[in-house]
C-alpha cells in the first residue's frame, strides 16, 4: 500500500488499517493500488459503452481518436457519463425506497418545499410537478445532436427533483419504522446491517431481541438512505468495522461492497444474507443466534471499540430556526454549512472534511453532517476539538444559549427534506441561493451521493464538490454546468477540474456562505 501515503486524517483509523494489514488484508487501498495507473480516458469521462459498437474512447490529450464509432465527440461522451451517473444514483435511491414501501405509490408534491420564485422558474421550464413515470422519460438528448444540450440539462434537473421527492418518501417510511431505543452496551454482541433493511426485517430484529431480552447491539452503516439502526462509526468503510468487535454481519442485496462478505468470512465473522428463501423472522433469528454464538466463542474482545452516535430522529436544531435567524442577524452565527458524503479511496479519509469543518468553526458556522460522514461524527468531533482547541469550546458556549451545537449529526439521506425545510425557514420566501448556507460534498464515491448534489442544485442551493469527478474531459461541458445551471434552477455548482486543496476550499465555502447570505 505504498502508493497511497496517508489513508485517513484520524489516527485510530490508521491503527485499525495496520491491524488488518498484519492479518494479510490490504482492503480497498490495496485493491485500488492494483488498479493503478487508472485509465486516463475513463478518469476524465471520455469512454462510452452506450452501445455494442463500442466501447469507444476519446483521447484526453487532444490526439486521435476524436470521435466514437457513431460520431459522438468528447462533449457528447462526457455528457453521457454524467447523465448515466446521475440516473444510476437516482435509481439506487428508488430501489432503496422499493424495499421500504409497496411499489407504485406516486411521488409526493414537492412544489411547496420550494420558494415561490424557484417554483415559478421550475414550473415555467416544465419541470414541476415530478412524477415517478418521468424516470422512464428522461433522456440524454445531447447525444443525438448538440442542439439538444438544453434538454439534457433540464433532464438532469428533473432527475434531481425526482430524487428529492424519493427522499421525501424515504423520510416518511423511516419515521414509520421507528428507531432503536436504548444505548449500545459494551458487553453485548454487535450485529451490523449493511444495505437497506426492510420494515419487516427491522421489526423482526427488534421483536426477537425484546421478547427474549437478548444482549445485542444493532448497527447500521450510514450509507443506506433510511436507517433505523444507530450508525456505526466504521472509520470510512464497513471493511474497517470488521476489526471492531462485530459479531455478525447481515448483508442486504444492495449493500454495495462485494469485498465485505468474503472478508468477514476470512475473519471468522458469520455473514447472513437477506434472501427470498427465508422469512424476515427467520433471517432475524439466524443473525441474532450467529452473533450471540460468535460473542460467546470470542476469546477476547478486540482492541478496537465500537464508537457510535445515534442521531436524533428530529435534531433539536430543526426546532431552533427562529433563534438561529436572530443569531444570524446579530453575527453570533455566521451561516450554516451542510457537509455530506462518504470516504473516497483516492483521498485521505476525512482530511478535506476536517479542513472545511475547521474553517466553519473558526468562522462561527455550525456544521450539519449527513450520509456516511454522519456516522463518523463522534470521531470527527474528537479530531476537530483536538485541531481547534479553545475555539471549539468557545463556540460550544456561544451556541449553548440558542440550544444548538457546533456539530450536528443528521443521519441518512432520508433526513434531507427536513433539512431543506429547516434551511428555508432561515430565510422566509427567499430563494435557496440567497440563504446563508452552502451544501458541501468534500469526499464521496457513490452515485447516489452525486444524485443528492444534483437534487440540491435542482432546488436552487449552492453546492460545493471536493472530489474530482469524471466530468472534466470536456471543458465545454464543464463551462455549461457551471454557467447554465444557475439560469435554469438557481443552483450554483462550485467545482473545478483542478481540485483546490482543503484549506482553499474551506475559504471558498465561507466566502460562498457570506455571499449567499446577502440579499
Ligand atoms: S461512442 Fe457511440 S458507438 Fe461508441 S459506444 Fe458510445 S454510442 Fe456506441
Amino acid at each position: 500500500m505504498d502508493g497511497i501515503h496517508r489513508k485517513s486524517a484520524i489516527y485510530e483509523t490508521g491503527e485499525i488499517i495496520l491491524s488488518l494489514f498484519d492479518q494479510g488484508e490490504d482492503l480497498l487501498w490495496g485493491r485500488y493500488e492494483r488498479q493503478l495507473p487508472l485509465c486516463a480516458f475513463t478518469d476524465n469521462g471520455l469512454n462510452c459503452r452506450r452501445c455494442f459498437n463500442g466501447p469507444c474512447r476519446i483521447n484526453p490529450f487532444g490526439d486521435e481518436p476524436y470521435q466514437g464509432v457513431c460520431g459522438a465527440d468528447r462533449d457528447q461522451i462526457v455528457m453521457e457519463t454524467l447523465f448515466q451517473a446521475t440516473l444510476g444514483g437516482v435509481l439506487e435511491t428508488a430501489r432503496a425506497l422499493s424495499i421500504l414501501e409497496e411499489p407504485g405509490a406516486e411521488l409526493p408534491d414537492i412544489s411547496m418545499d420550494l420558494p415561490d420564485k424557484t417554483r415559478g422558474r421550475l414550473s415555467a421550464a416544465g419541470l414541476l410537478p415530478v412524477r415517478r413515470s418521468q424516470l422512464g422519460e428522461v433522456q440524454n438528448s445531447y447525444f443525438s445532436h448538440k442542439g439538444y444540450l438544453g434538454r439534457t440539462l433540464k433532464d438532469l434537473i428533473r432527475l434531481g427533483l425526482i430524487h428529492y421527492a424519493l427522499l421525501k418518501r424515504i423520510g416518511n417510511a423511516d419515521d414509520k419504522q421507528g428507531g432503536w431505543e436504548g444505548s449500545p452496551d459494551n458487553g453485548s454482541a454487535n450485529l451490523l446491517f449493511v444495505g437497506q433493511p426492510s420494515a419487516a426485517l427491522w421489526g423482526s430484529l427488534k421483536k426477537h431481541i425484546a421478547e427474549k431480552n437478548l444482549k445485542i447491539n444493532l448497527w447500521g452503516n450510514g450509507s443506506s438512505p433510511a436507517s433505523p439502526f444507530p450508525l456505526l462509526a466504521d472509520h470510512g468503510t464497513p471493511e474497517l468495522a470488521l476489526a471492531m468487535n462485530v459479531d455478525a454481519l447481515i448483508l442486504a442485496p444492495n449493500a454495495g461492497l462485494p469485498s465485505l462478505g468474503p472478508l468477514a468470512e476470512k475473519l471468522g465473522i458469520p455473514v447472513i444474507l437477506v434472501d427470498d428463501s427465508k422469512t424476515p423472522e427467520q433471517t432475524a433469528a439466524q443473525a441474532i443466534d450467529a452473533a450471540l454464538r460468535h460473542k460467546g466463542n470470542a476469546i477476547d474482545a478486540g482492541p478496537f471499540p465500537v464508537p457510535s452516535r445515534i442521531p436524533a430522529k428530529y435534531p433539536a436544531l430543526f426546532e431552533k430556526s427562529g433563534a438561529i435567524k436572530e443569531a444570524l442577524k446579530s453575527g453570533q452565527v455566521g451561516g450554516m454549512a451542510v457537509i455530506i458524503g462518504e470516504g473516497n479511496v483516492k483521498q485521505t479519509l476525512f482530511e478535506r472534511t476536517l479542513s472545511l469543518m475547521e474553517k466553519c468553526i473558526e468562522q462561527k458556522c455550525p456544521v450539519l453532517l449527513a450520509g456516511g460522514l454522519a456516522a463518523q461524527s463522534l470521531l470527527l468531533e474528537k479530531e476537530l476539538k483536538a485541531r481547534t482547541g479553545s475555539i471549539y469550546s468557545a463556540r460550544e458556549k456561544e451556541l449553548d444559549s440558542i440550544g444548538i451545537a457546533p456539530l450536528t449529526c443528521l443521519g441518512g439521506f432520508g433526513r434531507i427534506p427536513e433539512l431543506v425545510a429547516f434551511l428555508r425557514n432561515l430565510g422566509y420566501r427567499k430563494e435557496s441561493a440567497t440563504l446563508p448556507a452552502v451544501i458541501s460534498f468534500p469526499e464521496f464515491h457513490r452515485t447516489a451521493t452525486w444524485a443528492l448534489a444534483v437534487s440540491f442544485l435542482a432546488l436552487g442551493f449552492t453546492v460545493q464538490i471536493g472530489t474530482r469527478l469524471p466530468f472534466w474531459g470536456s471543458p465545454a461541458l464543464s463551462e455549461i454546468l457551471l454557467k447554465d445551471w444557475p439560469e435554469v434552477s438557481g443552483g450554483t455548482l462550485l467545482a473545478s477540474a483542478s481540485l483546490p486543496d482543503g484549506q482553499t476550499q474551506g475559504q471558498q465555502l465561507i466566502s460562498a456562505i457570506k455571499a449567499t447570505g446577502k440579499e
